[in-house]
């Protein structure tokens, strides 16, 4: 990695403000190599130095990306004047770097958003060159069928005429249906209600607006309810609704050799 500012490494690396910086540097709370450096504008590298502010070593981390599950009614902005943003979900520890969401997600779609700091991790994760799969759980109304598996299996042509890439669709039922607890859930009140609907896995490799939902309209049906279980080789596997965690070294590798 290349050299970059003192003052830059630490205010990345939360120790505040440009100026909070500015007053450790001063006081003479930071050493690099264990000599105290007062210049805020010293070249140093984040692998080959070691800096440390009052005695603690300062770990940097070039980016910064979380996963989240979304709940209702969160905005996946970094702002917004209506509703809560997904940023309200991120641990104050964190908040020191400027994240935004990959992607986004429905106001009232929940499950696996990611926030990075990354520009271009969440370009490329976003970009449908590189088709990264994202995983959808859908509460349907109407019984959907193979009609509209092989719809989807084509690519369906959307209300404005263009024709969305092929995605899988399927009937989601037994294994696939009892480890997710939200797909599980929908499946008891429709078999409760003995109601016409169904319960469905999508699978997309792109990420127009409102996607899922314009897809179902198109084969004249509705989507009740949306939820993403997967990103990529991401998942939200024990991730409660409202939580935000680090990626885990592994998974953040597994993204980056995707893209
Ligand atoms: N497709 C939708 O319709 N909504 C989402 O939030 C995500 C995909």
């Amino acid at each position: 990695m290349s050299e970059m500012r003192l003052d830059r490494l630490l205010a990345r690396s939360g120790y505040g403000t440009r100026k909070e910086v500015h007053r450790l540097l001063r006081e003479g709370s930071v050493t690099v190599n264990g000599e105290v450096v007062r210049d805020p504008g010293l070249r140093v590298s984040p692998e080959e130095d070691e800096i440390a502010v009052e005695g603690e070593p300062v770990t940097y981390r070039p980016s910064l990306t979380l996963v989240v599950y979304k709940p209702k009614g969160y905005v996946s902005a970094t702002r917004d004047a209506r509703y809560p943003t997904v940023l309200e979900l991120v641990p104050e520890e964190f908040l020191y770097r400027e994240l935004f969401p990959v992607g986004r997600l429905d106001v009232d779609t929940t499950g696996l958003l990611l926030l990075t700091d990354d520009g271009i991790l969440a370009h490329r994760l976003t970009s449908p060159r590189w088709r990264v799969p994202k995983v959808y759980h859908a509460r349907v109304l109407g019984r959907v069928d193979e009609r509209d598996q092989e719809a989807f299996a084509r690519g369906v042509v959307l209300e404005d005429g263009t024709r969305t890439r092929p995605a899988e669709l399927r009937i989601l039922e037994g294994q696939a249906l009892a480890e997710d607890p939200v797909a599980l859930r929908w499946a008891r009140e429709i078999e409760a209600a003995s109601a016409a609907e169904s319960v469905v896995e999508v699978v997309l490799t792109e990420g127009r607006y409102h996607q899922v939902k314009r897809m179902f309209r198109a084969r004249g049906k509705e989507v009740l309810a949306l939820h993403r279980v997967r990103f990529g080789p991401l998942a939200l596997g024990d991730l409660r609704e409202g939580e935000a965690r680090l990626l885990t070294p592994a998974e953040e590798e597994d993204l980056r050799t995707l893209v």
